[in-house]
């Protein structure tokens, strides 16, 4: 098994329930509060350290009391806390994330604090993890140029760059012509190419758009639908697991810390993509986003049995 690298967010997912969502100057008395680790980094992390993967997380946090979620999340279970960074000024990270607790409509804001104050040294400061790795996962939600970096020390080192383009932000040509992967969402797929996916035809469109910039491989997410997988000329929609859907926040973080876990084992593009289809199903069947990770475990069992 090799190492790998998640390098990405971390915020302090704060969710409150309430009757209905506030209008600007109201204040609504809320039912439920639930405070836990959240960023898609994190969760992307935490999701391959749990299928089994030698993962680093690599982050910065505040100088506070948020950032204790995310160790205790890391202490308890059992992931390495060597690459943390920590800011002197800027707070961790958080999101504010109110329900209606009828309609399950949502309002978030989200502060990335200090996960978007990653700054050049802090990055010369991981030359080696990266240098060890075979892989690197990174997401858009932490400060661009530090991703940036991240992806030329890794092209240095060969180590492979796997871009999940989460949330959409505009990013730059050379970015995209480090990357060896991007997993975009069918949004975003539709936000970076201009092609709205809807079939293999347009999938493939989209994927041509990448191959363009300089990607190797193209795997776009379809929520229930599947995965679009196109590599070495072969191109299919691998349907989801069916599977009763309690929660699918975080879906795409269990699918993409799935699909590093089992490349970093070394399995071929489309074993890869078919563990990380059944590590998603897992977690989409449970509530929150670390917590319903599932073990490598279950994910076996899993594809046993479907
Ligand atoms: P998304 O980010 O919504 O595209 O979802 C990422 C991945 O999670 C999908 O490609 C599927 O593998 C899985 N997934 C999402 N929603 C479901 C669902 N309702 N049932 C089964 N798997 C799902």
């Amino acid at each position: 098994m090799s190492k790998v690298v998640v390098f990405g967010s971390f915020v302090v997912d704060l969710m409150a329930r309430s009757p209905h969502l506030p209008v600007p100057g109201e204040t609504v008395k809320g039912s439920v509060f639930k405070m836990g680790p959240g960023g898609k980094g994190f969760n992307q992390c935490v999701a391959a350290h749990k299928a089994g993967a030698d993962v680093v997380m690599i982050t910065k946090l505040g100088k506070d009391s948020f950032a204790d979620v995310a160790l205790g999340t890391m202490d308890e279970l059992g992931m390495t806390k060597e690459s943390l960074f920590y800011s002197d000024d800027v707070e961790t990270g958080i999101a504010l994330i109110l329900v209606d607790e009828n309609t399950s409509q949502n309002e978030i804001i989200i502060v990335p604090g200090a996960c978007n104050t990653i700054t050049p040294e802090e990055v010369a400061k991981i030359e080696n993890v990266i240098k060890e790795s075979e892989y690197v996962l990174l997401q858009l939600e932490v400060n661009q140029d530090a991703n940036e970096l991240v992806a030329d020390m890794a092209n240095r080192y060969g180590c492979k760059v796997i871009v999940n383009t989460a949330p959409y932000a505009k990013i730059s040509d050379e970015f995209l012509s480090k990357a060896y992967m991007v997993t975009p969402n069918e949004v975003e797929a539709e936000e970076l190419t201009g092609v709205h996916v809807d079939s293999l035809e347009s999938a493939h469109e989209a994927a041509e758009y990448f191959y363009k910039k300089g990607v190797q491989k193209v795997i776009i997410t379809l929520g229930s639908r599947g995965v679009f997988v196109s590599s070495d000329g072969r191109e299919e929609i691998v349907p989801a697991f069916k599977v009763e859907a309690v929660d699918t926040t975080g879906a795409g973080d269990a699918f993409n810390g799935g699909l590093l876990a089992a490349l970093s084992e070394g399995k071929d593009i489309w074993e890869a993509v078919r563990f990380a289809n059944g590590l998603a199903a897992l977690s989409v069947q449970k509530m929150g986003t670390t917590p319903s990770m599932p073990k490598l475990e279950e994910v076996e069992k899993f594809l046993k049995t479907h």
